[in-house]
């Protein structure tokens, strides 16, 4: 079969490399023409990593990445608003956070290891058929599947005649990778709340892409998309006295950021559609269902998204079938956690200040009753699909 697959994040390489490896002809398209190791750090959760260990590529991420064993939130007071441990689901079970571009680059080196015909620097623009249409009206033509997985602000999920809800949230983040040389940071995810207007986070990163040697920290400041023109204007200093009323054994940090414009934005969407596929399309990853990355799930359920397509399409002769299969597999899953972030970022970044104590309050509570808890955790490591349903890969 003759695969095409739009978009090298990590949703559309992994998806290419089990095709591959399954011994279909694969092309990816990439618009940018020299993609590289770049991004904020994430958290792969346990699903991601069943998914990254089927690929054979989970050990040497795992070699530049940090366990993360535990997220850890409380309020500027020091209060505990959360602290979930993964070893409640098991004692090897954990988090690991990673320098994006370490994933990128696993499944790069993979991709060009396995054959697959990468065309960098190709901005596809439309699909008809089986004819791809790039930006400079070039086609590429005959494809048996082609798989969208262009990203969050999607424009070829639009070829698909299927109504598609897509809301941009009020708040995003700005984000900084930071050197943590003599490891001062505990080893984990952790969070500092001022009501719901002010976030603050701290995720273990590991080394990031070789051949550095640093344990790295990503830093996430949560702000109003409304307020970082105002951010930029007020200042350098400004904005790290914040930080400090946040937490004051950050100064090792901040010495590091000398400029704004080192802090890099980002926003995030709510894309919902009402299923996943037409014909010989599919929409993967973020394309077909972005969400906030309040749960840490993005990156985790692309690669989930390319594991399920992988088996609906080894399982079924048929490509149209086989997609039916796929949206049908994925439904459940998807829905709760698209679900689960929709109803959890306003709780943890909004302008509805009212709720921040409440908030507090209930998670604290909550946090030690042990249904909650295996709930918040079994959400967490990615495999629910409802509360007492689980996919299995
Ligand atoms: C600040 C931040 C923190 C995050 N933290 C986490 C986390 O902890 N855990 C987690 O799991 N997720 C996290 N995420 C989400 C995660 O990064 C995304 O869910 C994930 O990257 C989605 O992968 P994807 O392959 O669907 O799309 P993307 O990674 O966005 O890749 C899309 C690719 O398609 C290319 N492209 C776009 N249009 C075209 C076109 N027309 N033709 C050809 N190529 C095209 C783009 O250049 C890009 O390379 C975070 C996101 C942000 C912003």
């Amino acid at each position: 079969m003759n695969v095409a697959v739009i978009g090298a994040g990590i949703g559309g390489p992994a998806a290419a490399l089990f095709l591959r490896r399954q011994g279909h002809s694969v092309t990816l398209f990439e618009r940018v023409a020299d993609p590289g190791p770049v991004g904020a750090g994430i958290l792969l959760q346990p699903i991601g990593q069943q998914v990254l260990q089927k690929l054979h590529l989970l050990q040497d991420i795992k070699a530049r990445a940090a366990i993360v064993p535990r997220l850890h939130g409380s309020t500027i007071h020091g209060r505990p608003v959360l602290d979930f441990r993964y070893d409640m689901l098991g004692s090897d079970v954990y988090g690991l956070g990673v320098h994006r571009g370490v994933v990128f680059d696993a499944l790069w080196q993979a991709m060009v290891a396995a054959d697959i015909v990468i065309e960098t620097g190709v901005e596809i623009v439309d699909i008809q058929e089986s004819k791809l249409v790039t930006v400079n009206q070039e086609t590429y033509r005959d494809f048996d599947l082609i798989v969208i997985a262009d990203g969050a602000r999607s424009h070829l999920r639009t070829t698909l005649d299927l109504p598609i809800y897509n809301k941009p949230y009020p708040f995003g983040a700005l984000w900084f990778i930071a050197e943590d040389a003599e490891q001062r940071l505990e080893n984990g995810l952790m969070q500092t709340f001022d009501g719901t207007q002010k976030m603050f986070g701290l995720m273990s990163t590991g080394l990031g892409p070789a051949p550095g040697n640093t344990p790295l920290v990503s830093m996430f400041w949560s702000i109003d998309v409304n307020a970082v023109d105002a951010l930029y204007e007020s200042g350098l200093e400004a904005w790290k006295d914040q930080v400090r009323a946040m937490r004051t054994d950050l100064e090792f940090i901040l010495e590091q950021v000398t400029s704004l414009e080192q802090l890099t934005f980002a926003n995030y969407y709510d894309v919902v559609m009402p299923h996943w596929h037409q014909n010989n399309v599919v929409v993967i990853g973020d394309a077909g269902h972005a969400m906030s990355p309040q749960l840490g799930m993005g990156a985790n359920i692309a690669l989930v998204d390319a594991a399920i397509l992988n088996n609906c399409i080894a399982q079924h002769s048929d490509v149209p079938t086989a997609l039916t299969a796929y949206s049908k597999q994925r439904k459940p899953h998807l829905r709760y956690y698209q679900f689960a972030s929709r109803w959890l970022t306003p709780i943890f970044q909004s302008n509805h200040t009212w709720i921040g104590a409440p908030r507090d309050l209930v998670f604290n509570i909550g946090g030690k009753l042990p249904f909650f808890k295996q709930q918040m955790m079994g959400t967490l490591a990615g495999r629910k699909a409802g509360i007492f349903r689980k996919i299995s890969l």
